[in-house]
């Protein structure tokens, strides 16, 4: 079976290569591979936040997520040749004022009504774990199977990885879905050529529903929502560990690279397909987080992205087969993506070999809108 994949960020590539695991032949198509959400993101890995409060079944593919991700690790680094960038560390999660902390409390809670192995840490015991934060800061959690991966880095170890098992990676856009008859066929390119395939998947971020060619109601409208982050560099060890602080109800981040770059992040815009890097938004970002981690007013500024997550009509993770006979879909991550790859990509595999999602990926089928 060869398959055509549309789309190289982390969910077309961890697709690409766990469907070469499988033995399957693939083609990934994409101008820029792992150059749009995926370059930009943090990479933190908090399997349990609360953003997913009401969110059952995307917390059990976030958990499912976690707990594979040291194995896909070791796997892709063994094949790749290459590391991954991830380190499980733990994640602190900080308060600065009081309402803040009754709000980390809550959080706490219901991560150990999960069976988390969650910590309560008092203000003295957070700067004990980490000496930048801010004399303010009244308390914090340490989540330590949490961890965080440099999605650059885990994206290069994915394309090389993709390369040994045989696969292509090749820097061509698409412009349309050849279907015919009343299944799939491959795509076009850009340059008028042509792709075939046994089946097509669909992963490009925020552009998935874009394409031309797309039957009526086959693919649900991916919304951008635009993030902006921030790279900062540190001579000496920053940081011990990604640390995520609530600010006067804001929630920023910091999450230190082995490299000794330090990303700050994120903002949560509506402004459409525009990706642009703003004073206002990176500006509110380094006060926020400096109010957390004085310090980083120190670090060299090294740049700032910004990008758009691609979210779904009810913001969930949309996966496996479409309606069209051979056309899949693996986009509407949201702000969760680089979490939810390792996952994703066993989760396609399945799909392509038995026709049918997984348990755990059942509730996110593409035919659900
Ligand atoms: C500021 C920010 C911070 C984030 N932080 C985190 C975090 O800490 N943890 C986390 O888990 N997630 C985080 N995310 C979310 C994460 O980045 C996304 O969920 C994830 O990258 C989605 O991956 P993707 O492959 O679906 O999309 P993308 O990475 O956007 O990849 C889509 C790809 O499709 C390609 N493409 C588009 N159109 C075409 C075409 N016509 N032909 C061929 N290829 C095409 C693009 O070039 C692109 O490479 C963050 C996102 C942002 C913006």
């Amino acid at each position: 079976m060869h398959v055509v994949i549309v789309g190289g960020g982390v969910i077309g590539l961890a697709t690409a290569w766990r469907s070469l695991v499988a033995g399957l032949t693939v083609t990934v198509l994409d101008p820029e591979p792992a150059g749009k959400a995926t370059a930009v993101a943090a990479g933190m890995l908090p399997a349990g936040n609360e953003n997913l409060y009401d969110q059952e079944l995307l917390l059990r593919l976030c958990i499912a997520s976690r707990d594979r991700y040291p194995s896909f690790v070791a796997e892709l680094e063994e094949t790749a040749g290459l590391p991954a960038g991830y380190r499980r560390d733990g994640v602190l999660e900080v308060a600065y004022g009081e309402a803040d902390l009754a709000v980390l409390n809550g959080l706490r809670r219901w991560q150990e009504n999960l069976g988390f192995a969650v910590e309560a840490l008092d203000a003295e015991e957070c700067r004990r774990q980490e000496p930048q934060l801010a004399e303010r800061v009244s308390g914090g959690l340490l989540n330590p199977d949490d961890g965080s991966v440099d999605p650059r880095t885990l994206s290069a170890a994915l394309i090389a990885a993709i390369g040994r098992l045989g696969g292509t990676v090749r820097a061509e856009r698409v412009t349309d879905l050849l279907v015919e008859g009343d299944r799939a066929a491959g795509v076009r390119l850009a340059d008028g050529g042509e792709v075939r395939g046994d089946r097509v998947v669909l992963a490009a971020g925020v552009w998935t529903h874009r394409l031309g060619g797309l039957p009526t109601g086959i693919v649900p409208e991916i919304k951008p929502q635009k993030g902006q982050t921030v790279r900062l560099r540190a001579e000496r060890p920053f940081l011990a560990r990604t640390t995520r602080g609530l600010v006067n109800g804001r929630s920023v981040f910091a999450a230190p690279r082995l490299d000794g770059e330090v990303i700050v992040g994120a903002t949560h815009e509506s402004r459409g397909y525009d990706t642009t890097v703003t004073a206002g938004g990176i500006g509110e970002l380094l006060d926020i987080t400096r109010e957390l981690l004085p310090g980083i007013g120190e670090l060299e500024f090294v740049g700032a992205g910004a990008a758009s997550r691609p979210g779904s009509p009810d913001g969930l993770p949309v996966l496996g087969h479409t309606a069209l006979e051979g056309l899949l879909l693996a986009s509407g991550h949201g702000r969760i993506g680089i979490q939810l790859a390792p996952v994703t990509g066993d989760v396609m595999a399945h799909a392509l070999i038995s026709g049918e999602l997984p348990e755990v990926a059942k509730p996110f089928s593409a035919q659900r809108f």
